[in-house]
């Protein structure tokens, strides 16, 4: 029997490459090597280096290993916040974030906003200047995402704010302008096409400077401290070496993200262009402009759901599951980049001929 074909999420599909990259770790004697050794500090310089490269981030800018994008929330409302964060989100991962950060730092502001709004200040006229603007880029529970045009209106609204974007199911899979944001960071089981345990926190330059000005050292996780290492290659504690060796040989073989970009972009238009053929279908987001590229989300009759997941277990295909509000009526379609051409062609043809 064949090998079930992952469209969930997250964790989602691993590139297939993977497989023989776990050996030959194993082979190459990485996994029981010390972070404080040379060849630990010469793995993670190359994956740093490699990441600058493929996905065209700034030299200025400084790449941190966390364990996940949730100790990436930790991390800034410890770090990178002195009094208060501010969280615009229109879904559940947003609502998370703006819910850790207050447990850390009681005063934060969170504003909930609808799926097919668009997160643009003109849209929030009661906002003053935030001290750290927390956005989620791409809302990996319904589907939604902020365009560049939106980033930059911010940028313009409040040129003194700190702008984080927690880019978990997007980096790897989107081209971003990195000058529109501070903080960018992700986990690597969603575009990165790898298994979870690792995670990458993004820094502009003002961001780091911010975190030495604040200087927070009560933590394992503390930026500073965090920062300190980096400038050996290591880190605070001892990291997830497999999935840094692993990452690197997925970013070694990886296009660049200019590509991926176009490629995921075609392949979502078509998968929106099925939905919306198909009489049982709808797009989750009636609002095209903030429809991701990457999750696709997929909203029809809470009684026939039962019946799309199990056509597609017929056929090999498991699909995410909706999530939060969304799930008696939804399923979402990851459309990240370790997904074949041939998988992304069946998934397709399964969406067009549904019910049919
Ligand atoms: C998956 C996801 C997270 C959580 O990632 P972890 O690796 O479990 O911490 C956070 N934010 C978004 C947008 C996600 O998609």
């Amino acid at each position: 029997m064949s090998q079930l074909l992952s469209f969930s999420v997250g964790p989602s599909e691993v590139y297939p490459e993977v497989g023989n990259y776990l050996t030959s770790a194993f082979e190459e004697g990485f996994l029981s090597i010390s972070h404080r050794s040379k060849k630990f500090d010469a793995l993670s310089e190359a994956t740093f280096n490699l990441l600058h490269e493929k996905l065209n981030i700034p030299t200025s800018y400084t790449i941190l290993f966390t364990g996940s994008a949730t100790e990436s929330w930790e991390i800034l409302a410890q770090s990178l916040t002195e009094r208060r964060s501010t969280h615009i989100y229109t879904g559940s991962f947003g609502e998370k974030w703006f819910d850790y950060a207050k447990k850390i730092k009681p005063e934060t502001l969170g504003i909930a906003a609808d799926l097919n709004d668009a997160i643009n200040p003109a849209n929030f006229p009661m906002l003053v200047a935030p001290e750290l603007l927390c956005l989620t880029h791409n809302e990996t529970s319904n589907g939604t995402s902020i365009s560049d045009n939106n980033l930059n209106a911010w940028r313009e609204m409040y040129p003194e704010s700190l702008i984080a974007l927690d880019c978990t199911s997007s980096m790897a899979g989107v081209a971003f302008n990195w000058d529109l944001a501070d903080v960018w960071f992700a986990s690597v089981q969603k575009c990165f096409g790898l298994p979870a345990g690792l995670g990458v926190l993004i820094l502009s330059p003002n961001a780091v400077a911010k975190a030495k000005a604040i200087n927070e050292n009560a933590h394992y996780n503390s930026l500073v401290a965090m920062l300190k290492h980096r400038e050996k290659f290591q880190n605070s504690f001892t990291p997830n070496v497999l999935g840094i060796y692993l990452l690197n040989k997925v970013m070694v073989k990886a296009l660049p993200i200019s590509e991926i970009d176009s490629i995921a972009k075609s392949r979502a238009t078509a998968y929106y262009q099925a939905v919306a053929n198909n009489p049982y279908f709808q797009p989750l987001v009636t609002n095209s402009e903030v429809r991701s590229t990457t999750v696709i989300a997929v909203q029809m009759a809470e009684d026939l759901l039962p019946k799309v997941y199990s056509d597609a277990l017929a056929q090999n295909f498991e699909l995410g599951r909706g999530y939060g509000t969304w799930k008696p009526s939804s399923f979402r379609i990851a459309n990240f980049p370790a997904i074949s051409q041939a998988a992304f062609e069946g998934m397709l043809q399964f969406l067009e001929a549904w019910g049919r």
